[in-house]
Formats: structure tokens, sequence, C-alpha cells
């Protein structure tokens, strides 16, 4: 364990020594990408319940949605969807009593702007508590020639070492698509993280601020047939090896992401976490642990869902339409499926909040 910190959102030096521990303490933490204040305080509940941290982001449809799909400018909607939802986490994190990494997802060459106007809310924010909103926002220029990928990063990791924020970038291609970001076209070389190209990114960022990094081994967004997956986390392994080695760098010292986690083989999670993954994002598995039980629900209680009394006993189904009993399920299955994810990346009991 390298320390302990109080309870909430976990920013800048803080957000390091959780980091830290995590690699020392070969473990890593869930992200799991949210889209309402129900499922933040499933991911809570579950993080408590499991004594854990945990990583809470929101991609930039999960913003727009927490904003709602009806607002009227949908780029506003991603902007303050996702400083609405930040400022949620910020006051149940301490509330549940564990630490929070607080990230947004993929946002590539089209949503900079997005980016940066989170940014805006940031350092407002900042000026305010002296602390930023966000632990850390996800720049994706994976589809860009790598220089003009590794420059556009640094220039906006210049602006966010200001607030005392971290930048997590991608190297290579995670195959598949999160909401709209992403390819299934892609060649399968690219799906592969080069070496190389880490250490040019380790020289031009790490003098400017902390960086985190999405590496792709063969890992794509979704659930897919078995091995229609081909994942090598020991590619992992040679980027952190050459980095080390040029920079006459102690092991591991790239603080990776592990991305499309949900569907992965469980030997193969638990293999990166020798290579220095800290984080494993998680969508599509929590998505469906949420769906089932609420169809099951549904199905179980089928007059609920057609009639507000019930046509020939005369009952009325208030209760079972409430909305509050059958999110309650979506929420529960969250839960579930998380206390799994915990164990498999050997968090649970680990949390080093206060
Ligand atoms: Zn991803």
């Amino acid at each position: 364990m390298s320390g302990v910190l109080k309870p909430g959102v976990v920013t800048g030096r803080d957000y390091q020594t959780l980091l830290k521990s995590c690699k020392d303490g070969r473990y890593a933490l869930p992200a799991i990408n949210v889209i309402s204040s129900g499922t933040i305080n499933a991911v809570l509940e579950a993080a408590a319940k499991n004594k854990s941290d945990v990583v809470i982001q929101l991609s930039n449809g999960g913003a727009e949605f927490y904003a709602g799909k009806g607002a009227p400018d949908s780029f506003q909607a991603k902007v303050l969807g996702a400083v609405s939802a930040a400022h949620h986490v910020h006051m149940m994190a301490k509330f549940y009593g564990v630490c929070v990494i607080l990230h947004t997802d993929h946002a590539n060459k089209k949503l900079i702007p997005w980016v940066e106007s989170m940014l805006d809310h940031g350092e407002a924010y900042f000026k305010q508590y002296g602390t930023p909103l966000f632990s850390s926002h996800m720049l994706d220029l994976s589809e860009e020639p790598l220089e003009e990928n590794i420059s556009e990063c640094a220039r906006i990791l210049k602006r966010m070492v200001k607030i005392d924020m971290s930048m997590e970038i991608e190297l290579g291609v995670t195959g598949g698509e999160e909401d709209g970001v992403g390819s299934d076209e892609i060649d399968n070389a690219k799906l592969y993280t080069q070496p190389e190209d880490v250490l040019m990114a380790w020289d031009m960022l790490s003098p400017i601020g902390h960086f985190s990094l999405a590496a792709s081994f063969g890992n794509v967004h979704g659930v897919y047939a078995p091995g229609n997956v081909k994942l090598r986390p020991e590619i992992l392994l040679n980027s952190q090896k050459l980095v080390a080695e040029k920079r006459n760098l102690s092991s591991n010292p790239l603080d990776l992401v592990f991305h499309g986690g949900s569907g992965s083989d469980k030997s193969q999670i638990t293999e990166t976490l020798d290579y220095g993954v800290f984080k494993m994002n998680i969508d599509t598995d929590t998505q469906f642990a949420f769906a089932k039980p609420v169809g099951d629900y549904v199905r179980a209680n089928d007059g609920a869902f057609r009639y507000q009394i019930d046509p020939n006993s005369g009952k009325p189904y208030k209760k079972e339409y409430d909305p509050r009993a059958w999110l309650r399920m979506g929420e529960k299955g969250m839960v579930d499926r998380l206390t799994e994810a915990f164990a498999d990346l050997r968090s649970a009991g680990k949390s080093i909040a206060q």
C-alpha cells in the first residue's frame, strides 16, 4: 500500500498515489461508463460493498444522456451532462466512503471542443475549490497520424497540468467502437501498439505532466463470440521494457489502461496486472447486467406494464410499475457484475480511503 487518502474524487498527487498503490499491489480498478445518477450510485454502492476504489467515467454519449436526450443543444448537453455528473460524483463519493478517479472516455478529433469546453468548467471549478472537476480526460487521436496524435495531446496536457489534471491517450487502435468513436474496419497490425511509438509519446509527454496510456494488444470494444478476439498482453510488457531500458527507469514506468474489458478471458485480465495496467474499462458487460434483471422483472410483472389496474382482478399495479421498483433491479444487476470485476482485478478489500 502506498498511502491513505480521504474518500471522494481523487486528483493530482492523490490520483497518482492511488494509481501507484494499484501498480505496486498488482491490482487494477474497473472504470465503468455511467449514464445517470442511478448508475453512478450503483457503482458507488458496489465499490463500498467490496471495499474497493473505482473509476467512474462518461463517454460523450453518456454525458449527453445525463443531461437529457431531448435537450435543445446536443453539444452543450455533452458538456453540461459531464459537468453535472461530476458534481454528483464529488458529493456522493465522500458519502459512500471510497476513492473515485473521475474520468471521461474516448474523444476523437471531432470531440476536442468537448474536452476543451469541459476544461473551461474545470478551470472555473479549480479557481473556486483548488482542485479540478475531473481527475483526467481521455484524448483518443489514434485515428490521426502519430505525430499529430502526440503533439495535440501535448498541447492540451499543458493546459490540464495547470489545474492538476492528468490525461489518458491512445496509441494503436482498440477494435470495435465506443459511442461512435472507432471503427470495425481496421487492419490487424494497428490493433497492436508499437513500443517505439510508446517511447516517442513518453519522451514528448512525460516532461509536461502525467499521462496514462490506452495501449492496444488486440482488445476490442464489445462482446463477441469466443475466438474472435486474440489478446496479446505481452505487447504491454514490450512497451514497458523498451521505455524502462531506454530511459533508465525502474520496471513498468507506464500507467496502462485496458480498453474493451467486457467479455475478456479472466486469466488474460490477470496477466495484464503484472504489466502495469491500473484501469480496466468495462461498459458492455455492465449494460447487460443492468438490462437483464429489468427484462426479467418486466416479464414476471407483465400486467403491471400494460394496465394501471388489472382488468380482471381490479388489483392496482402502482407498486409494480413504479420506476423505482424496476430501475433498482438494474442497479442491483450492475452491483453484482461489478462485484465480479473487483474480484477479477483483485481490487476488492484494497480501498485506500481512510
Ligand atoms: Zn475504449
